[in-house]
């Protein structure tokens, strides 16, 4: 449907879940996919052999997000590999989930430095890669989470309004130079995020969707690549829900 022909992606998490169907329709859209991971090598070697047919086409990247000198670096590697960046998705992610009064000062830190602190590091660099070409699309994989705040995610809630409220100021602050910075926001989608819910709560959770499903990957990636494309020109700052009408 769209056209990423000569374009330049970076997706952070890109190896799993969400990230992995995103990289797979970039591919099939004609772009260069840098797709970056943690350290999970064994599904990043799965993944990458999945698709040998793309070549040089798929490059993985393996580096935390939220350690400023390890994207800094993995920024200075870039910039001298590529001609331009004109896609980011800031997509890496992790839940840890817990009531307040419980969690862990070390559950919060590790779900901001994650979420929140990895769209800064990776936006912040991102952006002087683009700005060189006067043209960049960034996507901030958000979540209803930061919107409607579910019981047990005071961590991960405030990380992903934060994303949100990260693009808004940012949106102003590139608009003239071409470059956009939308979010979208997933209800439940079927991936490994979610492996660790128990029945019960996976039920509890369907029933409040009104669609009384969860989302699949390729639902979330068709709007990523709308708000990726040069045809969402005229859009910054927004946020789309994808949540089978659990809207916040
Ligand atoms: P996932 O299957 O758990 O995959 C997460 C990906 O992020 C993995 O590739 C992981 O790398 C990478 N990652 C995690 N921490 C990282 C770090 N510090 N530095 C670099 N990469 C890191 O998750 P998912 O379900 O696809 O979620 C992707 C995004 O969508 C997240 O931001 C999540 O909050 C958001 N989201 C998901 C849902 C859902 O229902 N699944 C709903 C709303 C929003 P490794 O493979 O090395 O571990």
């Amino acid at each position: 449907m769209y056209n990423f022909n000569s374009q330049h992606v970076i997706i952070t998490g890109g190896t799993r879940g969400i990230g992995a169907g995103l990289t797979e329709k970039f591919l099939q859209a004609g772009a260069t996919v840098i797709a970056t991971y943690a350290g999970n090598d064994e599904a990043a070697k799965i993944f990458k052999e999945k698709f040998s047919e793309y070549g040089s086409k798929l490059v993985l990247k393996k580096f935390n997000v939220a350690n400023t000198s390890e994207v800094e670096s993995f920024f200075n590697e870039y910039d001298k590999t590529y001609p331009s960046l004109e896609v980011l998705i800031n997509n890496a992610g992790i839940r840890r989930d817990n009531i307040v009064a419980s969690m862990a000062e070390s559950d919060w830190d590790s779900v901001i430095d994650t979420n929140l602190k990895g769209t800064f590091n990776m936006t912040r660099f991102g952006v002087l890669a683009m700005m060189k070409n006067r043209y960049g699309r960034i996507v901030n994989m958000s979540s209803v989470g930061g919107k409607l705040g579910l019981p047990g995610q005071a961590n991960y809630a405030a990380s992903k309004a934060g994303q949100i409220a990260l693009s808004l100021s940012v949106s102003k602050e590139v608009a003239k130079r071409n470059i956009t910075i939308n979010n979208v926001c997933p209800g439940f989608i079927e991936t490994e995020l979610l492996k660790d819910l128990p029945e019960e709560q996976v039920k509890e959770y369907k029933s409040q969707v009104p669609m009384k499903r969860f989302g699949k990957v390729e639902e979330v990636a068709h709007a990523v690549l709308f708000f990726s494309s040069k045809e969402a020109s005229y859009i910054t700052g927004a946020t789309l829900d994808i949540a089978g009408g659990l809207n916040a």
